[in-house]
Formats: C-alpha cells, sequence, structure tokens
C-alpha cells in the first residue's frame, strides 16, 4: 500500500496548539491532556494512562504476534523557583539540561502550586540595566546564582512575593514563542512536541486512508524524558520493538538539517539496534522519503530509557532535524512530514 497522504494543515495546528500548551517535566498533565483529545478522535485506539501519567494508546494491528511500539515525549525544559530572593525577585533551579543564556530575556509563566492564575515575569540578568552596570551585562557569567525572574507584579521583597502567593518549587514554564513562516517553525519545545504531532497525524493520515497497522501498536507519549527516565515504563511485557521519535540534532558537522527526517544511529547512549535500524533505511529507500543518517554527539533518547530499564526490545531512533535544540529551536514543515511518512511506512511494513 503507498504510503497515506498526510493533512500538514491538521499537524502544523495541532502542533502550534501544542506548543503553547506549557508543560515543563513534572508539571506536562496539560499537554498529555491536550494529546489525549487529540487522539481520542480514533475510535480504534485504546487509550489509558499509567500511574506516572503518560499517555499510552493500543492501535489493533492487522496481526498481533509482533507487537511494536512509536514513543514521543511531551514534557520540556523549564524551572522552578528554587529560592524567593530578599528583593523578591526569584531564583531558578533547572528542569532538563540547557545552557543559562539560552533562556535569558524569555518571558516565564509561573504556576503557583498553591492555586490561582500563573503569574508572568522575565528571565533576566540580575546586572541587567546597561546604564547601571556597564560591562558586568556582557561579562557576567550566566548560572543559577547571576540569573532571576523579574516579576509583573507590586513586589520589592520577599514577604510581598509570598504574599502572590509564590511559593519554593512552583514550575515556572518558558514562553515558547511560536512563529510559523514560510513552512518554517520557530518555537521553543520543538524536541519533542513536534514528534507528538508527527504521531498524531499519522494516526489521522492511517485513518483517513481507512488502514491500519501491519502489528497491533502501542503509542507511549512520555512525561519525563527530559530527566531521563520518560518511557522507562509503560509497554507490554510481548513488545518486539520500539522506534523513539525525536528531534534530530543540526549543526556542524552534523548530517541533519530542518528539511529531512533522520535516522540517529549512535548517540550518547551508543549505538541502536542495528536489523531496526537497517529496515528503517531500507523502508525509506523505497518510498523515497527525504532522510539523513546521522550520528548526535550529546544525546539521549527514551528509547534508551527502556532499554536502561531492562527492556528486552530492538530500539531505533528517527526524528526530524531541529536547529539550535534546547535554545530557541526551529524545523520546517517538510522535516516533519519526512518523519510522519517514515511512522507511516513503518506502520504498514
Ligand atoms: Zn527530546
Amino acid at each position: 500500500m503507498p504510503i497515506p497522504s498526510i493533512d500538514s494543515d491538521f499537524l502544523v495546528d495541532f502542533l502550534t496548539r501544542l506548543l503553547n500548551t506549557p508543560s515543563p517535566t513534572g508539571y506536562a498533565e496539560r499537554a498529555i491532556a491536550l494529546t489525549e483529545e487529540a487522539l481520542a478522535q480514533f475510535p480504534e485506539l485504546r487509550l489509558s494512562r499509567n500511574r506516572k501519567g503518560a499517555l499510552l494508546a493500543e492501535w489493533p494491528g492487522v496481526e498481533s504476534g509482533s507487537p511494536r511500539a512509536l514513543t514521543a515525549h511531551v514534557d520540556t525544559l523549564g524551572a522552578m523557583v528554587k529560592e524567593i530572593k530578599s528583593n523578591g525577585r526569584l531564583k531558578l533551579t533547572q528542569i532538563g539540561g540547557y545552557a543559562w543564556n539560552t533562556i535569558e530575556g524569555e518571558g516565564v509563566a509561573i504556576f503557583p502550586s498553591k492555586g490561582g492564575s500563573p503569574l508572568r515575569g522575565t528571565v533576566l540578568l540580575s546586572m541587567a540595566s546597561a546604564h547601571v552596570y556597564g560591562r558586568q551585562v556582557s561579562e557576567s557569567k550566566r548560572d543559577e546564582e547571576t540569573i532571576e525572574v523579574r516579576l509583573d507584579a507590586r513586589t520589592t521583597n520577599a514577604e510581598e512575593t509570598r504574599q502572590l502567593g509564590i511559593d519554593v518549587g512552583d514550575f515556572v514554564a518558558l514562553d515558547p514563542r511560536v512563529e510559523v513562516t514560510n513552512g518554517f517553525i520557530r518555537s521553543r519545545h520543538l524536541d519533542d512536541k513536534a514528534c507528538v504531532a508527527c504521531i498524531v497525524a499519522a494516526v489521522k493520515a492511517m485513518r483517513d486512508a481507512g488502514a491500519r497497522p501491519v502489528q497491533r501498536t502501542h503509542l507511549l507519549i512520555s512525561n519525563y524524558e527530559e530527566v531521563g527516565h520518560g518511557a522507562s515504563t509503560g509497554f507490554p511485557p510481548d513488545l518486539t520493538e520500539l522506534v523513539a521519535v525525536d528531534m534530530a540534532a543540526v549543526g556542524n558537522g552534523q548530517t541533519s538539517d530542518e528539511f529531512h527526517a533522520t535516522l540517529c544511529v549512535k548517540d550518547s547512549g551508543g549505538p541502536y539496534h542495528h536489523d531496526l535500524s537497517q529496515r528503517l533505511r531500507r523502508l525509506v529507500e523505497e518510498n523515497e522519503i527525504p532522510y539523513k543518517v546521522d550520528i548526535y554527539p550529546y544525546y539521549g533518547s527514551d528509547g534508551e530509557a527502556y532499554w536502561r530499564a531492562g527492556g528486552d526490545v530492538a530500539v531505533a531512533l528517527i526524528g526530524p532535524g531541529v536547529d539550535a535544540s534546547h535554545n530557541y529551536e526551529r524545523t520546517h514543515t517538510e522535516a516533519l512530514v519526512a518523519t510522519t511518512q517514515w511512522i507511516l511506512a513503518y506502520l504498514l511494513s
């Protein structure tokens, strides 16, 4: 069967809504719920959650003897309130791995654990004003000591900030700043919401074409990937293979780009499963899907999380090229469509 056609408007629209739904690791419930709502449109999927809060879907196939799984994660980088400073501003602790300078100047939402609406603020260097601090603005090292959140609320001391409802441990989400131009999607957190959208678009394409996966397929939308253990659990014991769908790393020396899907054959966790990778490679070749093969120098995936937890399955990794990852990211619709086509070719093989 030829690869079903993909509704790329649907893909980009769902992705935009998902990007605009804050979901730092540990506080990803809204993004899980939005994805659940999208997948609930396809009654052929049996949806559930595990106790950890990940979204699971069982998709009956023509056959059931060699069940497969696809996983992508909705949790993202973010922060938590570490400390309320004596000047009323906030110190942060990072959620996930990133450089402090990549969030400087970004707008944030702080979600009070006491309840109530989120507060707004900006991530700034504590010595931010050029007219006051001169060279220190460019020369200060950006770290947890020098970066703070300036709240858009009247407060000049810790007590006033506590009165606003803010406390240590409150989640902080970075503004994604989504912009779609000429097919490019520029946003934070394309890692890995782009791939969640590819999976949802693949389900829709199968439905629109009246197609069923060849094998029973399990989807796992993970909520703890950025801290390393997202998909370490949640798969059925008879699973035979897992394809993790996550962003491809673009940069100097990399083959990946924003217009192709990439097969990652090795990352910081070592090589992926060779036979499964080779099969995926044959599938893109046969279907003339634009792809690259690459190695990611500083990278781990939820596929490896499952391997480390003892998962006895073949694991491979594919995904769209994302520029400036764990920073203000960007990809192109062509890479998303290619990734979705690859997923479809796999489901139908
Ligand atoms: Zn990721």
